[in-house]
């Protein structure tokens, strides 16, 4: 907190005029503190506090950790993780209080003024509505991310932003002495995973949005209003560690009046934060308890937790459950790993042998593009060929002299991002590339054409035939979303396979009563892809080991992305299967173990994903990465992927857990 902002909020109960001169403090609610699904804030906390504003992440959603804030920022509540049951009543009693929300891309509360129901794909034109301070001075603009979510605007909404549709993208009201704006423009998340710092007309309109937010009702009668008796609170509400490793909650104690706190929680160790959260007034302050569990002892306990304010004692109970599964019999360990100046085979694979890791899937080419000295792709972009080199032998032979599996890996259906301009331009000039439903390209392979699966394959085979690798890995085989491929050769092929032509395209595939054989169509597509090449693989060299990195949402990847992953299990077309299971909520993350183990045959080899620095988050704890291979134990893993490694953040992450791992 800011200090100078402290110390004006506690002596504000008897001076209003200070609070009204403070700028306002802003909160970013940080779902990835909670295991929440969603984008990293970090990007637009360090945006607006290059502004100029008092930013902070918070994470309980809780009354307390909400109070301490003028403005609530919610960048995407699709699902918040670890937060609690009453996280959705808690934001609205802010707001009735006088507190401010700000909602963008998913958000499902606050419907009075407004909420999204609808994303909207590859459509970026904004059009201002005038007449709302909230947008004074604002014009119309592209969005920096390619999709939006439509609105429906409630009562109290007005409506601030339209789409090329006329459909509205954002709206203000106001909600008891609250304010609120909704919208389901990404606001500073440009590729839809994590934030960057705002700029532009996005960063404009924020700014006219925090404008608008502003209180009307200062911080301390908020506080002073919801603080009429002393509460207890603490984050997270429950706990769910590796035995071993220590549970940690915060305590946040609130009074209406400056009296003595204290915490106190048996068998646990508790550390009073060094400030009083608000000043001199004592009004909120918080407490760290830590709690240690038993190594190798899967058990749950509860520990009660006593606040004594003044001559008043709250209590509240806590539940840790600690959770232990031997490993498996010879777990594959390993990671994913990209082509780097900074991560060379000779220095990677000693490192992960000394990780205790005994696996490195490496992506070694997609689309035309090859990161190593291949003779078939046609954008050749290994770092080593200007010295005559080539990256995959040299991965081989290091991987190799460390007893490390090296399985090279490839973008299999995806063009964009991996292919040279004049190859791009080639292949759209030739029709070999995806259209969607508007007929706009796509630039992704059509799994529709011949020619196109020649050229998935040829890189897949060369691997295999040309150098002593232990395994090869299939990835980006699936459609890029729901949106592909609707170009004429797809139409005619979908239409003589079901043997009837479709009267209204594409609508009655993409919702119509065609929609179901669509969906099997595509999945047809892709899945031909991996039994025409697995069955050439092993043709090639039988002692390769096939597998493939699949979406984890088992079995909505069938339809949102055709992937018909446990077929391709159950066929003996992959001889092991990688989910992408990155997540920071490990609830999450168990129940889609849980769902891929029922997937596929009994025994068959699961290695899980898990997102250690992945589009979903970086992970910091290497208590938090044990958590989740013991999940991936618990749900009858074969074994575990981090995705993906770097130089130094994969070693501090996994270093400490070499002993436990064993
Ligand atoms: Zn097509």
């Amino acid at each position: 907190m800011n200090p100078t902002r402290a110390m004006c909020l506690g002596i504000a109960i008897t001076a209003v005029a200070c609070v009204a001169a403070a700028p306002p403090r802003i909160g970013v609610f940080d779902l990835k503190a909670t295991g929440g699904q969603g984008a990293d804030v970090a990007g637009l906390v360090s945006g607006l506090a290059k502004e100029g504003y008092s930013v902070e992440t918070f994470r309980s959603l809780q009354p307390l950790d909400l109070l301490r804030f003028d403005i609530v920022v919610l960048s995407d509540m699709h699902n918040p993780g670890n937060v609690g049951d009453g996280w959705r009543r808690n934001i609205e009693t802010y707001v009735a209080s006088g507190g401010s929300v700000l909602q963008t891309w998913h958000h499902h509360i606050l419907g009075q003024v407004s909420c999204g129901v609808q994303r909207v794909y590859g459509s970026r034109g904004m059009h201002i509505v005038p007449g709302h301070p909230a947008v004074a001075g604002c014009e119309d603009f592209q969005a920096t991310f390619t999709d939006h979510i439509v609105e429906k605007v409630g009562p109290a909404g007005t409506v601030l932003i339209r789409n090329d549709a006329e459909q509205p993208v954002a709206a203000a009201g106001s909600l008891g002495k609250g304010k609120v704006i909704s919208t389901g423009l990404a606001l500073a998340i440009p590729n839809g995973q994590a934030t960057r710092p705002p700029r532009g007309a996005e960063l404009r309109l924020l700014k006219s949005f925090l404008d608008w937010l502003k209180p009307d009702v200062p911080a301390a009668e908020r506080l002073a209003a919801a603080l009429k008796t002393p509460r207890l609170e603490i984050s997270p509400p429950r706990a769910l560690i590796v035995a071993g490793f220590p549970a940690v909650f915060t305590v946040y104690v609130g009074a209406p009046t400056a009296e003595p706190i204290a915490v106190t929680c048996d068998g646990a160790t508790v550390t009073a934060e060094p400030a009083d959260e608000l000043g001199e007034a004592g009004m909120l302050r918080t407490f760290r308890v830590e709690v240690s569990t038993a190594a190798q002892k899967a058990e749950t306990r509860e520990f009660h937790i006593h606040a004594q304010v003044g001559g008043r004692v709250l209590e509240s109970v806590v539940r840790v459950e600690s959770i232990y599964t031997p490993p498996p019999k010879n777990e594959r360990r390993g990671v994913w790993l990209h082509v780097g100046d900074d991560r060379h085979p000779k220095d990677v694979m000693p490192e992960l042998k000394r990780l205790g890791l005994g696996m490195a899937v490496l992506r070694i080419a997609g689309g035309t593009a090859a990161f190593y000295a291949s003779k078939v792709q046609p954008d050749v972009q290994d770092p080593l060929a200007a010295d005559g080199g080539d990256w995959l032998a040299e991965a081989v032979k290091h991987a190799h002299a460390n007893g490390i599996e090296i399985h090279p890996y490839v973008n299999n259906c995806i063009v964009e991002g991996r292919t040279s301009q004049e190859s791009l331009q080639g292949l759209r000039a030739a029709g070999r590339l995806q259209a969607g439903p508007d007929g706009r390209p796509i630039d992704w392979f059509c799994p529709s054409q011949e020619a196109n699966l020649a050229a998935i394959e040829r890189p897949m085979l060369e691997i295999v035939s040309r150098y002593e690798v232990d395994g090869v890995q299939y990835d980006f085989i699936r459609y890029p979303n729901s949106q592909g491929c609707f170009c004429a050769k797809c139409r005619a092929r979908f239409e003589r396979e079901t043997g009837a032509p479709v009267a209204d395209w594409p609508k009655d595939v993409l919702e119509g009563e065609r929609h179901q054989q669509w969906v099997e169509f595509r999945c047809e597509r892709i899945s031909a892809i991996v039994q025409r090449i697995s069955t050439r693989i092993r043709e090639v060299n039988p002692k390769v080991r096939i597998s493939a990195a699949v979406f984890a949402d088992w079995p909505q990847c069938r339809e949102s992305v055709g992937q018909d992953w446990a077929r391709w299990c159950r066929e003996g077309w992959l001889d092991a299967v990688c989910p992408m299971n990155y997540t920071h909520d490990s609830a999450a993350f168990a129940a889609k173990a849980a769902a891929h183990r029922a997937a596929v045959p009994t025994g068959f080899p699961i290695l899980q994903g898990i997102g250690i620095a992945a589009g979903t988050g970086t992970m910091h704890a290497p208590e938090h990465v044990a958590l989740h291979i013991a999940l991936a134990r618990q749900a009858g893993a074969a074994g575990f992927l981090g995705f993906c490694y770097r130089p130094e953040h994969t070693s501090a992450l996994l270093l400490p857990l070499r002993d436990w791992l064993q």
